[in-house]
């Protein structure tokens, strides 16, 4: 819950528990800002795949507990499989292995997730529910910062990629409204690596952290 007194928020989430985390949290930390990390705990660092042409690995979880201390874990899918095409079976054991394994990691159950390419239905949404999510992040861009009624499909406010990105910033940074204003910020922290710009996080945490009328909490926080 947002405390009382404040009419903006700000909140990042992050997938896939890659390596550059570790330097996405180390900003995070130093602007005093709060993230959501979606993890897929059933996988671990063995696996490689390119962006960009650079090889991108996930972490070894169990090796860095630690890391994300102060933010906080959420689903992700065991395997990051797509799951609208899983029997409910498997989407049971995607969901339920994933939360209990960070659970076991981290110390806290889960209550959020993000959906593996953003693929959801009815039924994966019944199953969340059952395992005791109670809001997810699609990939779809509100370009917005209201609140939403619908968190099973939350759509953040944009990527960090996207080309109105600081347009948006500045737009809620002047932004005089009754209603609570959220600006919700999505990725991958590779991309940053991949795309050689972390300069531009950095130039976002520059104009939108420090501020004493803004909230900067983690996704949880701030939806619930
Ligand atoms: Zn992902």
């Amino acid at each position: 819950m947002i405390p009382a007194g404040f009419r903006k928020a700000v909140t990042f989430s992050y997938d896939d528990g890659n390596q550059q985390d570790i330097r996405l949290i180390e900003l995070f930390n130093q602007y005093q800002v709060k993230g959501t990390f979606n993890l897929n705990s059933g996988l671990d660092d063995s696996q490689e795949w390119l962006y960009r042409d650079m090889p991108v690995r996930r972490l070894n979880l169990p090796e860095f507990t630690t890391l994300y201390q102060g933010h906080e874990i959420a689903v992700h899918g065991s395997q990051h499989r797509n799951m609208t095409e899983l029997s409910p079976a498997e989407l049971h054991d995607e969901i339920i292995s994933d939360r209990d394994r960070l659970a076991g990691l981290f110390g806290n159950v889960p209550v959020g997730m993000a959906y593996p390419y953003g693929a959801y239905s009815p039924e994966v949404i019944r199953a969340l529910r059952r395992a005791g999510i109670r809001y997810a992040r699609t990939v779809i861009s509100s370009y917005d910062f209201a609140p939403q009624t619908d968190l099973m499909a939350f759509r953040p406010t944009c990527h960090h990629d996207d080309e109105q990105l600081f347009a948006l910033a500045e737009a809620f940074l002047h932004t005089e409204s009754d209603q609570m204003q959220i600006f919700f910020l999505w990725g991958h922290s590779y991309e940053f690596d991949g795309n050689h710009n972390w300069d531009r996080l950095e130039k976002f945490l520059n104009l939108i952290a420090g501020k004493p009328d803004i909230f900067y909490g983690t996704n949880a926080e701030i939806l619930l």
